[in-house]
């Protein structure tokens, strides 16, 4: 008795005729028929996994960048990644590290290209608008944000629509002159030591850990660590 290929009858895992022909078959008294011609969608998933390189590196959007990761980047497109799974054991009675990876890690490509990654500064109507008239009103930021800020019913009225969405596209001006007054409302108001801010981990970027350290130090604000947010 003749032995027959397990995967003879699997069409889509018999590789493809290497010069381009194909046999239509047909089956079953017609119930089934394989037909030429419809494996072209084979590729599109064929290239959706290949890449030029592979780059060693981490994640420091929102995080502290700490596990390693290889990323595979075709077209200078970032297509997938993978753990990178090589960090060093530390003896036979400790767990070992890898994978090292969160599923969040795990979706970064996507992330990285989503169009609703955030690349603007946004900020809630119900306080821009308020924020606008203030500024008309009072024409200095800081007393335009003391307006605001010092009036309960206008701080409650902006306070109780977060988590519900509603945040409308600002310039980079407008959203650092209103963050600017608030600063230098609640310095005049309560003190230097009452702004509290955290940076990126130095181990992920010195630049983005010192740009915010040093501004904290030098209006005298408190330091606290990337993990107490
Ligand atoms: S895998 Fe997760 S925890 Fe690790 S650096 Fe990336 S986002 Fe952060």
């Amino acid at each position: 008795m003749s032995r027959q290929n397990p995967f003879s009858s699997l069409r889509f895992l018999r590789p493809k005729p290497k010069d381009g022909s194909c046999q239509e078959e047909s089956f079953s008294g017609g119930h089934a028929a394989d037909r030429c011609g419809q494996r072209e969608w084979e590729d599109f998933y064929r290239s959706r996994w290949q890449h030029d390189k592979t780059v060693r590196t981490t994640h420091g959007v929102n995080c502290t960048g700490s596990c390693a990761w290889d990323v595979h980047v075709k077209n200078g497109m970032i297509v997938w990644e993978v753990q990178a799974t090589n960090y060093p054991g530390c003896g036979a009675a400790m767990p070992d590290h890898d994978p090292r990876g969160c599923p969040r890690g795990a979706t970064f490509s996507w992330y990285t290209y989503s169009p609703v990654r955030l690349k603007y500064p946004y900020i809630r109507s119900a306080l821009v608008d308020m924020w606008r008239r203030a500024l008309e009103e009072h024409g200095d930021p800081v007393y335009a944000w003391q307006a605001i800020a010092d009036d309960p019913e206008k701080v409650k009225a902006y306070q109780k629509v977060r988590g519900k969405g509603g945040l409308v596209r600002v310039s980079w001006d407008e959203a650092a002159t209103l963050v600017a007054a608030a600063l230098v409302h609640t310095i005049e108001k309560y003190g230097p030591d009452r702004v509290f801010g955290f940076t990126p981990i130095p181990a992920m970027s010195m630049v983005f850990y010192a740009s915010g350290a040093r501004f904290l130090s030098l209006i005298g604000g408190s330091m606290i660590s990337f993990y107490d947010w």
